[in-house]
C-alpha cells in the first residue's frame, strides 16, 4: 500500500480527559479508526498505570508527539459526536475565564452516564456459554470467564483478579469472540425506561378480517372481551398509525380480562406484543393549547424586545411581578421555534416547579425537555440525546443546562436573571449561568433574553448604557395591582408591648382578617431551624461547632443543636459547661418557631413549613405546594423557597421577618439582596383581582432601602446603588477575583495566603489587592480559610494576563513543600 492511501495516515487525537490536569493529552488513532474519528466523540483511554477513562476527542491532528510515544486509543464509544464544536469552544471559554480545567468544565458538563471510567462494569455476554462454546480460549481468558459467569466485575477488579496491569486485550479479545460484553455496561449505562404495548398484527386490520376473527372466537366470551376493549381503545381501522402505537399490556389487563386469554390471542397472532421507549417525562399529548391573547401592554412589550434583538445581542425584560413575563416568554418561545430554531428557557433551582412545567407542557408537547437537578441521570442523558437526535427543540432547566448539546440556538431566556443560584460555588467551574448563556448566544448567534422583577445592579446597569436593550413592563396583568407594602415598627410595638412571640399586633391582625376571607398567607423567615443559636443567660456562654466557626442552630423537633455547615450534631446541654447554670435560652427565630408560635396563635389554621428542612425528599418540595395550590394549606411558613417564582390566586398577604437582618449582612451585595428578595416574595400577594398586603417587620422604619419597596421604586433603589458602588469601587464599575486559601493549619493557611497576596502585588502592581483577612466564616470542616479580594477597574485591566499571573503564582506557591497541602480556591466575579 501507498503512503497516499488515507486510511493508511496516521492521525493523532487531543483527548480531554476529566482529570484536574491542565492541558489535553495526545493518543494515536488506530489505523481502523481512521474514517471513523471526530472531534467530540467519546473515546475510552487509558490514562497513567491502569486506570481507563473516557475522555472526548478535542482535536484531530497529524502532529507527531516529538517527546514520547503516544499510547493508542482502545475505544470509540460513539458513532457521532456527543458533544458539539461550539460545546468544546464553550468549554474553553468557561476554563480561561473561571481559572479552571477543561476536565473539570467537562466533568460539570457531561451526565455521569456518558462518562467511563475505571470503575466500569465487564459482564459476561448473555448469550454466551463456556461449556456450550466451540471457540478456543486461552488459560487466563477461561479464568476470567469462570470468575464474570458469577458476576459482572469492573475494569480495575479484573486486572487486579488476573494480576496483570494491561487487560485492554485480553477484554478486546473476548469481546471479538461475544464471549462479555466489553463497556456494555457504559454504553449502555443509560437505560431508556420501556414499556411492553400490544397492538393488534396488521394483517387482521381491515373490516372484513376482524369480522372472521370475531366469529372464530365467538364461543370464547374473554378473548372477545379482550379484543373489543383493545378496539375500543385504539381505533384501528380509522388510523393505522394508531395501531402501530398500539396500548400498554397494563392498561390492556386494567379490569375483568383475563392474561391468559390475551396469550391465547396472542399465540394464534392476532395480537402481538412489542416493547417500546418510554419518555420519562410522560406521554404529554400534544393538545393544542389556546393561543395566548397577550394584553396590549404585553403585545407593546413583545413587540418592543423584538425590535431591541435587531440591535442588542441581549435585552433585560424589567417587568413587575405578576406582569405576565412568562406568556411573553411563551411567545417568543413558539416564533423562535417556527424559524426553526432552538430555544433555552433557564430558571433558577427552586423556580423550576411543577407549576411552570405543566403550563409549558400543555404548550409545547413532547418537543420540551426539562433538565433539572433533582433528577436522575438517567433522566439527564435521555434529555441530552433527546437533544442530539432532534426531539427536543426547546429545553427548560436549571444552570447545568447551559452545557447541553445544543448545535442551533436561536433564543435564551434567563429568568429572575438576578438569582443568585445561577451561580455555581463549589466545585470548579465556578460559573455564573447568566452570563455563560452570553457567550453560548455569541457562539449560536442567538438572542438572550433576560427577565426579572428585580434586575441586578450588574444587568440594569449594562441596559442603561445600552449595552443591553431594556424593555419595561410596568403593570401587572389583569386587574391585578402591584400589593400595599406597609412596615410593623418593631421598635414602637415593643414599648406599647403589642408584640406576641415574634409577631407584631400589626401582622396578625392582618392574618387573621385574611383566614376570615378564606384567603392564604405567606410568611417569609429566611433562617430554618428554630432558633439560630443558645446561650446561657448568666455568663453568655454560646454552643459552637467542633468543626466550624459558627453558632449552632437549635432544631426543637428533634431536641438537637445542628452545625447548617457540616451537618455535626450536639445534643441539648442541661447545663452550661461555663459556669454549670441551668438558665439555657433561645436567642432569635427561625421558620420552626414561627410555625410553633402560629399554631398557637392560630389553631383552626391549616400551617406548613417550607425549608430545607421539609423538603428533602425529591417529592416534599412539590408536595407541600401541591396542598398550597388546591387551598389545603392556609399559612405558608418558608424560606427563600417560598420567594420565587410562585403563582397562586389566594395568597393576599405576605409577611416578612428579619428584614434588618438581610439589610444589614455584611456584604456589598447585601441591600441589593434585601430590595430582591423582600420584592420578590411580595410579589407573591395579589396576583389576582384582589389587592394583596405585604407586612414587613422592622425595627428600622425610616431605612432608605425600606422606602423604596414600599414605593415599589426600582429606579430610586438603582440610583442610590450604583453611586455606592462607583464610590467604592465595586461592580459594575470593577471586576472582581477572590482567592481563598484552605487548609487544616490556621498557621500555614495565613502563611500560604499572605505570600500569594505579597507575589500579586509584585507582579500586578495595577490591581488593587484587599487582604488577605478571614472571610465571615473562617473555618469549615476543620479547615481554616483566608481570603484575598482582586479588584480591576472594568474595561482597563488586560484580564487574561492577570489570570495567567494568578496561576503562575499559585503554581509556585504549590510547589513549595510547606503548602503541599494547601488548596487554592479562585472565584472569579464571587457572588
Ligand atoms: P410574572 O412572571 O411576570 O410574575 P406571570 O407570567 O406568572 O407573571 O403572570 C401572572 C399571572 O397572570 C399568571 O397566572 C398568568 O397566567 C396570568 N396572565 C398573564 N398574562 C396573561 C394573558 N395575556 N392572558 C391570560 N393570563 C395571563
Ligand atoms: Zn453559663
Ligand atoms: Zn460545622
Amino acid at each position: 500500500m501507498f503512503e497516499t492511501d488515507a486510511s493508511r495516515k496516521t492521525l493523532f487525537a487531543e483527548v480531554l480527559l476529566p482529570v484536574p490536569v491542565p492541558r489535553l493529552f495526545t493518543y494515536r488513532v488506530p489505523y481502523n479508526l481512521n474514517d471513523h474519528v471526530r472531534v467530540g466523540q467519546r473515546v475510552i483511554v487509558q490514562f497513567g498505570d491502569r486506570k481507563i477513562v473516557t475522555g472526548l476527542i478535542f482535536n484531530i491532528t497529524e502532529d507527531v508527539p516529538k517527546d514520547f510515544e503516544a499510547k493508542s486509543i482502545l475505544e470509540l464509544l460513539d458513532e457521532f459526536p456527543s458533544v458539539n464544536e461550539l460545546q468544546l469552544k464553550l468549554f474553553q471559554w468557561m476554563a480561561d475565564y473561571y481559572l479552571c480545567t477543561l476536565g473539570e468544565v467537562m466533568n460539570a458538563a457531561l451526565p455521569a452516564g456518558l462518562k467511563l471510567s475505571s470503575e466500569s462494569m465487564v459482564q459476561i455476554h448473555p448469550a454466551f456459554s463456556l461449556e456450550e462454546s466451540t471457540l478456543n480460549f486461552s488459560e487466563k481468558e477461561v479464568m476470567l470467564l469462570k470468575r464474570l459467569e458469577q458476576g459482572t466485575m469492573t475494569y480495575t477488579e479484573i486486572a487486579k483478579f488476573l494480576g496483570v496491569k494491561f487487560i485492554f486485550s485480553i477484554l478486546k479479545s473476548l469481546s471479538g469472540k461475544e464471549a462479555i460484553i466489553l463497556f456494555e455496561e457504559v454504553k449502555e449505562k443509560f437505560k431508556p425506561k420501556t414499556e411492553k404495548r400490544i397492538r393488534l398484527n396488521p394483517d387482521f386490520n381491515d373490516a372484513k378480517a376482524l369480522e372472521d376473527v370475531f366469529e372464530n372466537i365467538a364461543s370464547k366470551p374473554k378473548q372477545e372481551a379482550i379484543l373489543l376493549k383493545y378496539l375500543q381503545e385504539v381505533p384501528v381501522l380509522q388510523s393505522p398509525a394508531a395501531n402501530k402505537t398500539g396500548m400498554s399490556r397494563k392498561d390492556l389487563l386494567n379490569g375483568d380480562v383475563s392474561g391468559s386469554s390475551l396469550a391465547t390471542l396472542m399465540r394464534s397472532g392476532v395480537l402481538e406484543e412489542f416493547e417500546t421507549v418510554v419518555p420519562r417525562f410522560g406521554f404529554a399529548e400534544t393538545t393544542e393549547a389556546p393561543p395566548i391573547l397577550l394584553s396590549e401592554e404585553q403585545e407593546r412589550t413583545q413587540y418592543e424586545i423584538i425590535k431591541s434583538f435587531e440591535h442588542h445581542a441581549a435585552t433585560l425584560l424589567h417587568g413587575v411581578t405578576g406582569s405576565g413575563k412568562t406568556e411573553i416568554y411563551i411567545n417568543l418561545i413558539r416564533k423562535a421555534l417556527e424559524s426553526q430554531t432552538q430555544v433555552l428557557y433557564m430558571l433558577p433551582e427552586i423556580a423550576l416547579t411543577t407549576q411552570i412545567v405543566q403550563r409549558l407542557k400543555k404548550i409545547f408537547g413532547t418537543s420540551m425537555g426539562v433538565y433539572h437537578s433533582r433528577f436522575s441521570d438517567n433522566e439527564r442523558v435521555e434529555v441530552w440525546n433527546g437533544i442530539l437526535s432532534g426531539k427536543f427543540k426547546f429545553v427548560i432547566g436549571v444552570r447545568s443546562s447551559i452545557f447541553l448539546p445544543f448545535d442551533n440556538l436561536g433564543l435564551i431566556i434567563v429568568d429572575e436573571e438576578h438569582d443568585a443560584s445561577y451561580k455555581q460555588q463549589e466545585p470548579a467551574p465556578r460559573y455564573n449561568a447568566r452570563d455563560v448563556g452570553m457567550i453560548l448566544a455569541q457562539l449560536h448567534h442567538a438572542k438572550v433574553l433576560l427577565g426579572s422583577a428585580t434586575p441586578s445592579v450588574e444587568t440594569y446597569f449594562h441596559a442603561k448604557q445600552n449595552k443591553y436593550g431594556l424593555v419595561k413592563l410596568e403593570k401587572r396583568f389583569g386587574e391585578a395591582n402591584l400589593p400595599e407594602i406597609v412596615l410593623a415598627n418593631m421598635g414602637q410595638e415593643r414599648k406599647m408591648k403589642t408584640i406576641k412571640g415574634e409577631f407584631s399586633r400589626l401582622l396578625l391582625l392582618r392574618i387573621e382578617e385574611t383566614l376570615a376571607r378564606k384567603e392564604q398567607v405567606i410568611i417569609f423567615q429566611n433562617r430554618r431551624g428554630y432558633s439560630p443559636m443558645m446561650s446561657c443567660e448568666d455568663c453568655g456562654w454560646v454552643p459552637k461547632c467542633v468543626n466550624c466557626a459558627v453558632s449552632l442552630t437549635y432544631h426543637q423537633y428533634r431536641h438537637v443543636l445542628v452545625c447548617h455547615y457540616c451537618g455535626y450534631k450536639e445534643t441539648v446541654p442541661q447545663q452550661c459547661p461555663a459556669c454549670t447554670s441551668t438558665r439555657i435560652k433561645t436567642v432569635g427565630y427561625g421558620t420552626e418557631k414561627l410555625e410553633e408560635e402560629l399554631n398557637v396563635f392560630f389553631p383552626e389554621a391549616k400551617i406548613q413549613r417550607m425549608d430545607l428542612d421539609t423538603t428533602r425528599s425529591k417529592t416534599g418540595y412539590e408536595s407541600i405546594l401541591a396542598q398550597f395550590e388546591n387551598g389545603e394549606t392556609d399559612i405558608l411558613v418558608g424560606t427563600q423557597m417560598v420567594t420565587k417564582g410562585l403563582d397562586f390566586d389566594k395568597v393576599s398577604l405576605v409577611g416578612v421577618f428579619n428584614a434588618d437582618r438581610m439589610m444589614h449582612f455584611p456584604d456589598f451585595r447585601s441591600y441589593e439582596r434585601a430590595y430582591q428578595l423582600i420584592t420578590q416574595v411580595s410579589g407573591r400577594a395579589g396576583r389576582r383581582a384582589r389587592q394583596g398586603q405585604v407586612v414587613i417587620q422592622t425595627s428600622n422604619p425610616e431605612h432608605p432601602i425600606l422606602n423604596y419597596i414600599l414605593n415599589h421604586d426600582f429606579e430610586s433603589f438603582y440610583q442610590r446603588e450604583i453611586s455606592d458602588r462607583q464610590q467604592h469601587d465595586y461592580p459594575p464599575f470593577t471586576r472582581l477575583i477572590e482567592i481563598v486559601t484552605r487548609h487544616t493549619d490556621k498557621k500555614v493557611c495565613r502563611e500560604a495566603s499572605q505570600k500569594l497576596a505579597g507575589m500579586l502585588r509584585h507582579h500586578l502592581p495595577a490591581v488593587r489587592i484587599m487582604g488577605p483577612g478571614e472571610p465571615m466564616i473562617a473555618k469549615i470542616r476543620n479547615q481554616y480559610l483566608m481570603s484575598i479580594l482582586l479588584k480591576m477597574v472594568r474595561g482597563k485591566s488586560d484580564l487574561p494576563s492577570i489570570k495567567l499571573h494568578i496561576q503562575n503564582s499559585i503554581n509556585t506557591l504549590s510547589a513549595e513543600k510547606a503548602f503541599r497541602n494547601v488548596r487554592f480556591i479562585v472565584d472569579v466575579d464571587p457572588v
